[in-house]
């Protein structure tokens, strides 16, 4: 169907009405597993709307959700270009060096533009050039962090789609990866060297170890206040 909406970013999981599945949600944003899909649940608001939008996407094959969203979603949404606008992403993957890259060069070009971004895992989080494209994104004023509890439980509320299976949702048992990915976070924004090893099992589940010998770094993340 040929449509300027290009639904394949909004099909698996996602139902009509632009929410996520329960089960998607609990899949996808689990920081204890390592899946590969990566989903986006965004809002944006602009200064003379009341109502934000809200809406879910994920990546496809060939293009990356930021990329659908900076070049599909908000395309659509934009009116008034003096009107000021924030966007907030929840992604179940931290953006990788392009889409930074790419992140960039649009709000370059949108000076109205205030960018949120909560992540749940980080993407290939040793990788310089992801490290870098998230410290650019710091450097010109967006806002990074990563998802924690009251933000999972806001996400539920308001991204996820009632259904019968699961009344409430209050994910404790992420406390421990929450604080290993934020400590993590810390050491990429502040630029000292990677302190976290994450391997996976065959399952998908992380294994995690800290290694931290320098005083420096030490400091630093002693410092960290995540939450
Ligand atoms: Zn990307």
């Amino acid at each position: 169907m040929a449509t300027g909406w290009n639904r394949d970013h909004e099909s698996r999981g996602i139902t009509q009405g632009g929410k996520i599945s329960q089960e998607t949600f609990i899949d996808t944003y689990d920081p204890s597993v390592l899946r590969r899909e990566q989903y986006m649940l965004y809002e944006i608001k602009w200064s003379n709307n009341k109502r934000p939008r809200q809406n879910c996407c994920h990546s496809t094959q060939t293009e990356h959700a930021e990329i659908y969203f900076l070049e599909d979603v908000f395309q659509k949404q934009r009116s008034d270009p003096s009107a000021h606008c924030f966007i907030t992403w929840f992604v179940s993957w931290s953006p990788c060096g392009d889409c930074c890259k790419q992140i960039r060069d649009f709000l370059k070009e949108q000076p109205n533009v205030k960018l949120f971004i909560y992540v749940a895992r980080i993407y290939w989080h040793k990788r310089e050039i992801n490290r870098q494209g998230l410290r650019n994104l710091m450097n010109i004023g967006v806002s990074i962090r990563v998802m924690y509890l009251p933000v999972y439980r806001y996400c539920w509320r308001t991204f996820v789609d009632k259904e019968d299976k699961y009344e409430d949702y209050w994910p404790r048992h992420f406390a421990p990866w929450i604080m290993l990915y934020s400590l993590e976070l810390q050491s990429i924004l502040q630029n000292i060297p990677s302190c976290l090893e994450v391997s996976s099992d065959e399952n998908y589940t992380p294994v995690f170890s800290l290694c931290v010998e320098d005083e420096e770094q030490k400091r630093a993340l002693t410092s960290a206040n995540p939450y």
